[in-house]
């Protein structure tokens, strides 16, 4: 399974009497995409924090790519993250000051990809995303938001993850843009095989997928009863 989980909880260290997540059981098969969808608020991203290692559950089996999370040390864990995991979030994906290919290439540098080919694949998801040369040079800061998230996406695949997560990534685009992001992506993941687990609180966005779950049927933490 790419993504696996068992009897997994989490309550945040300041209210740990509230729990966030509870999940008995779900799985992603490799090569699958997934739409999960809920409410602002309903554990989305700390659903996918777990799963790239940034937090650590309390209890229960968070397996990713066959390996568990929850056993590793905070070093293994962060190089796996580097290594296997590509992440694409809201907002603030980018270092500002940096270009497109620096941007890129710190992420290589983290996952200790060859030189050469680093360049070389920058070069081909730039061109695939869209991004004309001359812009690869500014600060992205100086990018629009639509092509701030594509090189988002450029940088998330440079270390060719096997899993992609996504949080929200499309939302401070506008429609036309959103459009050819979810398009671009959708692309990109298939023509790679890679598996994605997209999360929104944007229902339109399912349209794209088709495996659809309400983050509700996955989670029972703060069901009612
Ligand atoms: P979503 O991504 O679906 O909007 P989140 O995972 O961000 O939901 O939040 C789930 C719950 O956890 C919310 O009640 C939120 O207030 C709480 N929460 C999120 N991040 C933190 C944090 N760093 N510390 C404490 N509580 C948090
Ligand atoms: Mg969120």
């Amino acid at each position: 399974m790419a993504i696996h989980l068992q009897n997994v909880s989490f309550a945040y260290p300041q209210a740990p009497q509230k729990k966030v997540l509870d999940i008995p059981h779900w799985s992603v098969a490799p090569g699958e995409q997934v739409f999960v969808h809920g409410p602002s608020g309903g554990g989305k991203s700390t659903l996918l924090n777990l799963l790239s290692g940034i937090l650590q559950t309390d209890h229960g089996e968070v397996s990713v790519l066959g390996e568990r999370l929850d056993q590793m040390s905070n070093r293994r864990r962060d190089r796996f993250r580097a290594n296997h995991i590509g992440c694409v979030f809201q907002q603030f994906n980018l270092i500002p000051y940096l270009d497109a290919i620096d941007n890129i290439r710190l992420a290589a540098h983290f996952a200790a990809s060859k030189q050469a080919a680093v360049e070389h694949q920058t070069d081909e998801l730039l061109s695939a995303l869209g991004i004309a040369p001359p812009e690869r040079h500014k600060p992205t800061a100086q990018l629009s938001i639509g092509q701030q998230q594509r090189v988002a996406i450029a940088r998330a695949l440079i270390n060719k993850p096997q899993l992609l997560i996504a949080d929200e990534p499309s939302s401070s685009l506008d429609q036309e843009n959103r459009d050819s992001f979810m398009a671009l992506l959708m692309s990109l993941v298939k023509e790679h095989q890679i598996t994605l687990l997209f999360v929104s609180h944007d229902l339109a966005l399912s349209q794209h997928f088709r495996r659809i779950e309400a983050l509700s049927d996955i989670n029972t933490a703060g069901r009612m009863h």
